[in-house]
């Protein structure tokens, strides 16, 4: 039986993200599929007359370019080949992105992102009000990461992440994965011939984690599947529901529509934008290792207090995001710290009404307040 939300309806889903993998986008020659592709766009089109809005999410940019440069490694050899592979490439993806959906008489706008711009709040909000106008002006945002210029610890590098942090930016109500694959395999599926294919995910555990671990054989772009859960995670906490189906098909939108395959991970009660971003960042500043009886604490939705921190690491600003992290090493939730570093190595295990004592103020009683805080 598949689900309600099968091809994500234009009449349950109204703005979607849709990513396409490098390895649909260009051929093994370094050609764009350009037939492929007008399928595709097509797929988009009726989708818009039918009144939903399609955010794209393009990889492509590295193996077109490695192509047109002559590189080894398809461009993936070092992040300066990368780097120059991306800024050949993008620019030959766009237009081909600007003709194609201009034949359907639909303009098309392009948005190239660093990791940063999502991670720093204010940019988040700015990228996040770009795309609020480019959808009401019915513009259709061609988005890629700003390959050219990111280095390798401030890259997302896999566009799997990067459309599920999009979809979040844009509070898309669904995101789908157009990828080698039509789904989520309970084993790798060219290996194991009992392996089969789960329509639809409601939690992500580490049963879901570890199947997982079967990756994409393309060898063209760099998200595997591990990636595409990883994107399911932010994304479903974002409120946002996620798809993973197979582009290796013409009008992959409308196959799927039709009954076609694919695994759909179900958006998660809604935690709020706020906390959804905090809980969807690859990045924090640093960790702060709680003890069992805050752990509990925080699960019943209480601020974490100093005196339940058995260890702080790192160096991070009051106002920075932290990881909260179990003494056994599970991150269990996220938030914007009360103290930096300093402050909270002094406070930590130490009840709340000392905190002045030993500060000499005390700005806060908690070290994360609760409405600063994500459970992940
Ligand atoms: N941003 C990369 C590109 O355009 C692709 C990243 C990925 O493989 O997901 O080539």
């Amino acid at each position: 039986m598949t689900h309600l939300l099968s091809g994500f309806p234009p009449a349950l889903v109204r703005r979607l993200v849709v990513k396409i993998g490098s390895a649909l986008l260009v051929d093994p020659a370094g050609q764009v599929r350009t037939d492929w592709l007008r399928t595709l766009v097509a797929d988009v089109a009726a989708r818009k007359t039918a009144g939903q809005q399609v955010i794209i999410v393009s990889s492509g940019a590295i193996a077109l370019g490695a192509r047109r440069l002559g590189l080894p490694k398809g461009g993936r050899g070092s992040l300066e080949d990368a780097q120059a592979a991306a800024a050949t490439g993008q620019i030959a993806l766009s237009q081909c992105w600007a003709s194609l959906l201009h034949e359907r008489g639909i303009t098309a706008a392009q948005m190239l992102v660093t990791l940063d711009d999502l991670e720093n709040r204010r940019r988040y909000l700015n990228a996040s009000a770009t795309l609020e106008r480019l959808m009401a002006l019915d513009v259709v945002p061609v988005v890629n990461e700003n390959d050219s210029v990111a280095t390798a610890e401030i890259r997302f590098g896999d566009n799997d992440r990067l459309a599920a942090r999009i979809g979040q930016a844009a509070r898309a109500d669904a995101v789908v994965l157009l990828s080698d694959v039509d789904g989520l395999y309970t084993a790798n599926p060219h290996a194991d011939a009992g392996a089969m294919r789960i329509e639809t995910i409601e939690r992500i555990d580490a049963r879901i984690m570890a199947m997982a671990d079967t990756g994409s054989a393309s060898g063209m772009g760099s998200g595997g599947m591990v990636s595409k859960v990883e994107a399911a995670r932010i994304a479903t906490g974002a409120g946002a529901h996620l798809a993973i189906i197979s582009g290796k098909v013409d009008a992959p939108l409308t196959r799927w529509a039709e009954g076609g395959p694919g695994s759909i991970f179900l958006a998660a009660p809604g935690q709020g934008a706020r906390k959804g971003w905090l809980a969807g960042r690859l990045t924090t500043r640093g960790r702060i290792i709680v003890d069992a009886g805050a752990e509990r604490a925080l699960g019943k939705g209480n601020s974490l207090l100093p005196a339940g921190v058995a260890q702080v690491e790192g160096v991070f600003a009051r106002g920075d995001v932290v990881d909260i992290v179990t003494e056994d090493g599970r991150v269990i939730a996220r938030g914007l710290v009360e103290y930096d570093s300093e402050a909270a190595l002094r406070i930590a295990g130490r009840r709340s009404e000392d905190i002045a004592g030993i500060l000499g103020e005390m700005p806060r009683s908690v070290l994360v307040h609760r409405d600063h805080m994500a459970m992940v």
